[in-house]
């Protein structure tokens, strides 16, 4: 089966340089990728931009609108991107460079730091991101759920929160990313309710393959997650994703495959990325 990762990283953060190392065990870089890819039949990754000005500075208020992928000057070819947004940067400087950006065909999709940055989705600070992506009719993925820095606010990611965006622009198709986890119940109901958001099952685990075995043989730790994709009785509207380079790409797949019954493996893991950024269609 042909895979598509629709979340992971290829920035230059200390933090996630730091997973890599210490909790994760993998070559977090050009090589690593390409490798890991090839031997998981990865065919397409979708790159979550993000850049840090400061060492450790991530959510980092100076940042460029848009951010991209910097972890290498090589960007491997099988690695797309969604252009990251700081709405602390977003006068019409950056609006214009990020619609500049939005002309790339490598850019399928806008990212939204919630949580990182202390502003709801459905703030007016970032009105002006979701009029440029209806204009090229590109989603846009945010973060919710737990924050990856202790600086996070976690009030400003709960997936609850999406569903005024999800229903003041239906034109647009929305990705959660990490389902809400672990607010993974009301992330299914937000998912169940508007038909244009979605949701990624990337970043679940952080750690090696034997901590994903870990967490998966324990009977209680995922009875959330599970709960929350029964209830939703969607499986159209889940995406695999990794979140690499917090966890290795082939014991995930492992790890999802499980979780999803085998009749819905091709639209959770191939299909329905195709739906949700139709651009990937032309590096397939
Ligand atoms: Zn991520």
């Amino acid at each position: 089966m042909k895979i598509i990762d629709a979340h992971m990283h290829f920035s230059n953060i200390d933090s996630f340089k730091e997973t890599a190392k210490k909790q994760s065990k993998l070559d977090y870089s050009y090589n690593g990728i390409i490798k890991e890819y090839d031997e998981a039949n990865v065919v397409l990754g979708i790159g979550m931009g993000l850049v840090e000005k400061e060492k450790e500075g991530f959510p980092d208020p100076s940042a460029p609108t848009p951010m991209g992928l910097d972890l290498d000057e090589r960007i491997p070819t099988s690695v797309v991107y969604c252009a990251g947004i700081n709405p602390y940067n977003l006068d019409s400087h950056a609006l214009q460079e990020l619609e500049k950006t939005l002309h790339n065909p490598r850019v399928v999709g806008i990212k939204i730091y919630l949580g990182y940055y202390p502003f709801y989705a459905y703030d007016e600070v970032y009105q002006p991101v979701y009029k440029l992506a209806s204009k090229y009719e590109l989603p846009v993925v945010f973060h919710t759920g737990d924050t990856y820095s202790e600086r996070g606010l976690l009030k400003y990611s709960h997936p609850l929160t999406l569903d005024e965006v999800a229903v003041e622009h239906r034109n647009i198709n929305f990705m959660m990313a990490h389902f809400g986890d672990p607010w993974t119940l009301d992330g299914a109901e937000v998912v169940y309710k508007n038909r244009n958001m979605y949701a990624d099952l990337s970043g679940l685990v952080v750690g090696t393959a034997d901590d994903i075995k870990r967490y998966k043989d324990s009977p209680r730790f995922f009875n959330h997650l599970k709960h929350a994709l029964t209830f939703t009785d969607n499986y159209q509207k889940f995406l695999f994703g990794t979140d690499w380079p917090l966890v290795p790409i082939k014991p995930y797949i492992e790890f999802i495959k499980e979780i999803i019954p085998v009749e819905h493996h091709e639209d959770v893991f191939y299909k329905t990325a195709l739906k949700v950024f139709p651009r990937i269609k032309a590096y397939l």
